[in-house]
């Protein structure tokens, strides 16, 4: 990729070769980057959590990642060498509600009492699964295969993947949002919210060391996916806002002339190349945009279904396994939404 430059080679070579886990790391004094497995050979294969070492004697915990004995080992096998142990764990901060990066959060409260801080819409998104989980009917998955257009015969493949299966069940002790600060002695972490992945995904700044924690938002080597929180009225059109909004970190003018950010992302690789890498991001998207439009254009009562059988997708359509299937239905779902909600608008 253009313009993106890995921080690690460690990292890099992990991520491009699909083998094996890279080392923990210190990104600055202070701040080091534990990888934690995910139990898959695909990317992403891990999460890459970051321990904040404070200078009170804490640490905190950003994305603690996927909940096994062997990630909760791991953690604690880092903290001794840095040092420190699990008892000095004071809080987690969850970039966003998957379980590939806020699991650990729930067994570190359970065992040492670190607090759980998330952002607002991303707490009252998990409740709003958590309801539509238990309130679950046969009927309710049928019902929106139907309303994609899915052919009779090709619903019931689809069917289990209905269920939101990605989400933590947590419960924050701390709530943020925008602009908060997180209570970190020594180390001055900015929420910037970041909605599109999910409802109430937020980044991390840290303008004194211009690094900045992107979560699922922003990632090297994939895209990380929109709308995976639950509905929400136009997620494309939140993670293009949000694409903006973190650009500016390096495009406003005070902070330009100091230098670039180091993205620190939750998969894959530390990067530089913010700029480049949110404009490749962003393309990413609205090509997929542009040929939905283009494919509505021609025939604009088509369904979902339809729509997503013209899109020129990287597998391609006919090789889609269901889970992908239902993820490019549900993509194209939500560009058929935003280009609707654009064009009333009368932006599109
Ligand atoms: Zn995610
Ligand atoms: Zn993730």
């Amino acid at each position: 990729m253009a313009g993106v430059e890995a921080v690690s080679e460690d990292e890099f070579r992990a991520e491009t070769s699909g083998e094996g886990l890279p080392p923990l790391a210190r990104v600055r004094d202070g701040l080091h980057v534990l990888p934690q497995a995910l139990g898959s050979t695909h990317s992403p294969r891990y999460t890459l959590s970051y321990l904040v070492l404070d200078t009170a004697g804490g640490v905190h915990v950003i994305d603690p990642g996927w909940d096994s004995d062997e990630n909760r080992a791991r953690l604690e096998n880092a903290l001794d060498s840095l040092g420190r142990s699990i008892t000095d764990v004071r809080s987690t901060v969850s970039t966003h509600l998957h379980r590939d990066h806020l699991g650990l959060a729930d067994h570190l409260r359970d065992r040492v009492g670190a607090v759980i801080v998330l952002h607002e819409r991303e707490q009252a998104a998990i409740e709003r699964l958590a309801d539509a989980r238990d309130r679950q009917t046969p009927g309710a998955a049928t019902a929106r295969l139907i309303s994609w257009g899915v052919p009779a015969g090709r619903r019931a493949e689809l069917e289990p993947m209905s269920i939101e299966v990605t989400a933590a069940r947590s419960s924050a002790d701390r709530l943020v949002s925008d602009g908060d600060v997180l209570d970190i002695p020594g180390r001055r972490l900015e929420v910037l919210d970041t909605p599109g992945h999910t409802p109430g995904h937020i980044a991390l700044v840290d303008r004194d060391e211009r690094l900045v924690f992107t979560g699922d938002h922003l990632l090297p080597s994939i895209y990380g996916g929109i709308g995976l929180g639950g509905p929400v009225e136009d997620a494309i059109g939140d993670q293009l806002a949000s694409l903006d909004r973190l650009e500016q970190l390096e495009s406003g003018q005070s902070y330009a002339v100091d230098g670039m950010f180091e993205v620190l992302p939750g998969h894959g690789f530390r990067f530089t190349g913010l700029t480049a890498r949110v404009r490749d991001t962003r393309e990413h998207h609205l090509a997929r945009s542009a040929e939905v439009a283009e494919l509505l254009g021609q025939s604009s009562g088509a369904s979902v279904w339809q729509v997503a059988e013209g899109v020129r997708w990287s597998a391609g359509w006919a090789n889609l396994r269901p889970f992908h299937r239902f993820s490019a239905l549900a993509q194209t779902a939500m560009h058929v939404a935003h280009l609707r909600l654009a064009d009333e608008k009368g932006v599109g």
